[in-house]
């Protein structure tokens, strides 16, 4: 006895019956096949796309209750003059509010899993789980900030999380750390064996710092000598870095995020993919926070991911589909810390989505998976699977109402403490 069967899905251009028995594919056949298999539940895959969900390599999920607050600023001025005082007055409650918003945006976009670095982070894993989704929560580490910072809140679950759950070291930025603090994460890190995430290389201003605060030739050299860059370490933007950091990223087995819409929209600059990947580096796709991008659906992501690439080298085949598809899929599964997620083969995590096939987008053919990305949005995305559980169906998730009254009671009373 299957727990679900999906029954005639189109995936990657052919039409297969796939079953789930707990939280993994049991089996993915020809359409027909599994036609008698007895299953708990039963969905008729006939309108569908089946495709593997995203994974956001790169978010602070609470940030929804910041979007908008000033769209027209440079990183360091916004986070200084906006963003800063405003993450001060933050609460557990709002966090997990903002961060329940997030998901549910997320969740509605096709993604499944979320890379998160924020505060109040026993509120981020609450969501997460309550959710159904895969979250790798980061353990944040700023020197000038520590009060609602609750790592060790957040350390002492570790021993109970799900194991959609896990926790990542997260120092912000070299320029809100010191070198003392740098090398004791990375010590943190060898201990306990948790990946790092980190901003890197994001700004022209931060390669600055880099130089003259640090007296190294780029950011990455400089978080490569206090130890940060360790296979698994999680890179996001990187748009600052000659072919000598591509190499190093590469050599040390790091993941870079790949955060598009982010870097367009604060000027920050532009990820060179094609030489990333020519150096053999590892690429996922994230959002960056709701407040400097301000969408959260991957979808989009995906899609600017790959006109950035384009653009970026001056050249329409710096990034194929299959190429961008697998990262914003099965790379970011692996960069979340689940490598067995983001394929749909037996044996794998049961992660994935249907995408509704009548609908303009895919219409008048071409490569269905590549016309959700580069035609389709959010409106297509009609089911959404993670580790065996339904967590949307009929676009529905459960608790939407409640999740966006919290999220509008949390945000307004940011706004009342701000005034
Ligand atoms: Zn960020």
């Amino acid at each position: 006895m299957f727990d679900l069967a999906i029954d005639g899905a189109l995936l990657r251009g052919r039409r297969v019956d796939v079953a789930v028995r707990g939280t993994r594919f049991a089996a993915v056949e020809p359409a027909g096949t599994l036609a008698g298999a007895a299953a708990r539940e039963r969905i008729d895959g006939a309108r569908f796309l089946l495709r593997p969900p995203f994974y956001n390599a790169h978010t602070h999920q609470a940030m929804t209750l910041l979007r908008g607050v000033d769209d027209d600023c440079a990183l360091m001025d916004w986070l200084r003059r906006v963003v800063w005082p405003r993450e001060a007055r933050l609460t557990a409650e709002a966090v997990y509010a903002g961060t329940r918003l997030a998901i549910l945006e997320g969740l509605r976009s096709g993604c499944v899993g979320f890379n998160d670095m924020y505060f109040h982070q026993p509120a981020v894993i609450r969501a997460a789980a309550e959710m159904g989704v895969r979250a790798r929560v980061g353990l944040m580490f700023m020197d000038q900030v520590s009060d609602h910072i609750e790592n060790a809140a957040a350390w002492a679950l570790r021993d109970g999380l799900p194991p959609t759950i896990g926790l990542s070291l997260a120092p912000h930025a070299l320029y809100t750390t010191t070198p003392e603090l740098l090398r004791r994460v990375a010590a943190r890190a060898a201990e306990t064996g948790l990946p790092i995430h980190t901003h890197a290389a994001e700004t022209a201003a931060e390669a600055a710092i880099a130089r003259e605060r640090f007296g190294f030739g780029s950011p990455i050299a400089y978080l490569d000598a206090c130890g940060l860059l360790r296979p698994g370490t999680v890179l996001a933007h990187c748009c600052h870095v000659d072919d000598a950091d591509l190499a190093l990223i590469a050599e040390r087995g790091c993941v870079v995020a790949h955060c598009p819409q982010s870097n367009q929209k604060l000027a920050s600059g532009v990820f060179p993919w094609a030489r990333a990947a020519a150096a053999g580096v590892r690429v996922a796709v994230g959002t960056d926070g709701a407040a400097s991008n301000n969408g959260l659906s991957m979808i989009a992501e995906a899609k600017a991911a790959a006109l950035s690439a384009k653009l970026g080298a001056g050249s329409p085949d710096a990034l194929r589909f299959a190429d961008l598809d697998r990262a914003a899929t099965e790379v970011g599964a692996a960069a979340l810390g689940f490598p067995e997620a983001g394929r749909i083969v037996p044996g794998a995590e049961a992660d994935c989505i249907l995408v509704d096939l009548e609908n303009p987008a895919f219409a008048g053919g071409g490569d269905p998976d590549a016309n959700f990305v580069y035609a389709a949005d959010s409106a297509c995305v009609d089911t959404v699977l993670c580790a065996g559980r339904v967590l949307m169906r009929g676009r529905r998730v459960a608790d939407e109402a409640a999740i966006l009254a919290d999220a509008r009671r949390a945000a307004e009373s940011l706004r009342r403490a701000a005034d």
